[in-house]
């Protein structure tokens, strides 16, 4: 039988799932309890389950298929490319001309002089990267104890154990004994839960200002970088007070310390320009890139290197690290094809200024119900805080997540795909979203607010 399109009865795809299928970030046997979910295809913005169930999906996967499912323009740049060259790799003084067709193009669409790319395969591993070689950067220069990397709590960096030290997720942390040596947590620029009294601005200042401390504390002799991301995603889509950025780019440049962005979210789009950097007005070192470098059609990522860090790291002699799928062809055909498209078809253009201010107009309603603390959004990227007592930014009484939980799965009774972190909603949709997807949205996201306010009461 063709598993793919002629599948077998869903209870029987889930059983095998259950029994042969270790899930990332899923309880195994609830998992087993109640069954996958089996997505079978995709057009657009829209999964189709094996029930013939259509989901609108406002989370673009994980955060990626950023031009939308269905374009065939990349399965045949793929299939092409497989045709010509499946695979040769970029140790050893060795190219191919995908490689080289994408960091060109990487080069011109990245803001600033962070002219070249180190490939990898996930954000995950472009983090990894970075780790080796801001060290290694540093110890080239003579300064083999700046090693210490600044990051922040509830920050999202990936899940390989070097990247999940750089996230401050304590569940994550709490498997496998991480982080790794060498790692320093400081607070993150929530003002909503833990702002207090502050104004916004206050508290993105206070925020930013402990980025400097933490430098005094640690040295500056032993800090090598600073990484975040332009807005916290898997956080819970934190968009940080408008002074944050600013302080924390002069607090690294005042203190000889680089800044990584990781932009695996923000880039190619999604905040309404091609990057969060620009969004911001962060000048970074290093570039982390993923998820929507390819739409996620292709695993593919890497690490965008300044041309001073690059140029100290050419004349290092070798950089030991690599990955067999380094700038693998494939991925970078298909990554290229999709950067074509986001072009030529002005999809980033038309997210700043079309479809992300209507998203901006029709998402900040939600405020007005009164289960809605904050409504932020920023282009194709927004979250609600819900709170039982919204005037004083109040938790609820039950576990952190209850509600969101609940509140998630009354999305997909809705069939709407929409994501909780706690009791904060969140979307990531695909860029190319309507103004008419965009109130199919709002109706089905204001409805599942509403139920759960109501089995929450
Ligand atoms: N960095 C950020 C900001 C992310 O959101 C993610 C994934 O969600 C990663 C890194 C890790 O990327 P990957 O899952 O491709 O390894």
């Amino acid at each position: 039988m063709n598993m793919i399109t002629n599948h077998p009865p869903t209870k029987e795809l889930q059983e095998l799932d259950a029994a042969h299928h270790m899930h990332p970030f899923t309880a195994g046997a609830e998992l087993a309890a109640k069954g996958a979910r089996v997505i079978t295809s995709a057009k657009g913005v829209t999964l189709t389950d094996s029930e013939g169930v259509e989901l609108m999906d406002a989370m673009a996967g994980l955060w990626c298929v950023n031009i939308g499912y269905g374009r065939h323009e990349l399965a045949e740049a793929a299939a092409r490319q497989m045709r010509e060259l499946p695979y040769y790799n970029t140790f050893f003084q060795t190219t191919h001309v995908p490689a080289v067709a994408l960091a060109t193009k990487l080069a011109e669409l990245v803001p600033g002089d962070l002219n070249q790319v180190f490939y990898g395969c996930s954000g995950s591993d472009a983090n990894d990267t970075n780790i080796r070689l801001v060290r290694h950067y540093w110890a080239a220069k003579g300064k083999p104890d700046k090693k210490v990397i600044i990051s922040r709590k509830n920050a999202y960096h990936g899940s390989t154990v070097a990247a999940a030290s750089l996230g401050g997720m304590s569940a994550m942390h709490a498997q496998g004994g991480l982080p790794i040596p060498d790692i320093h947590h400081i607070d993150e620029p929530n003002w909503y839960a833990q702002g207090g009294d502050l104004s916004p601005e206050e508290f993105g200042l206070e925020r930013a200002r402990q980025l400097e401390q933490a430098i005094a504390e640690i040295g500056e002799d032993r800090v090598a970088a600073f990484i975040a991301e332009p807005i916290q995603g898997a956080g819970g889509v934190i968009i940080p007070p408008e002074t944050y950025w600013p302080e924390i780019q002069r607090i690294c440049d005042a203190h000889e310390i680089l800044l990584i962005a990781d932009e695996v979210i923000c880039g190619f789009g999604r905040t309404g320009n091609w990057f969060g950097c620009d969004t911001f007005n962060i000048r970074p070192d290093i570039m982390t890139i993923a998820k929507g470098l390819s739409s996620g059609y292709a695993p593919i990522g890497g690490s965008m290197v300044s041309d001073e860090v690059a140029e100290v790291i050419a004349n290092a002699g070798d950089f030991n690290h690599g990955y067999t799928y380094s700038a693998h062809p494939v991925s970078a055909a298909v990554a290229l094809e999709n950067l074509r498209i986001l072009e030529e078809e002005k999809i980033v253009d038309t997210v700043r200024d079309v479809t992300a201010p209507y998203l901006a107009e029709r998402w900040t309603e939600l405020a007005d119900h009164p289960m809605i603390g904050e409504a932020k959004v920023c282009g194709m990227v927004a979250s609600v805080a819900m709170s039982p007592d919204k005037a004083n930014r109040a938790p609820f009484q039950a576990p952190a997540g209850t509600i969101g939980l609940m509140c998630r799965d009354r999305c997909f009774e809705n069939k709407l795909v929409m994501r909780h972190v706690g009791d904060r909603m969140i979307i990531s949709p695909p860029l190319i979203l309507t103004k008419d997807d965009i109130d199919t949205l709002m109706d089905r996201a204001y409805r599942s607010i509403d139920e759960a306010y109501l089995l929450a009461k």
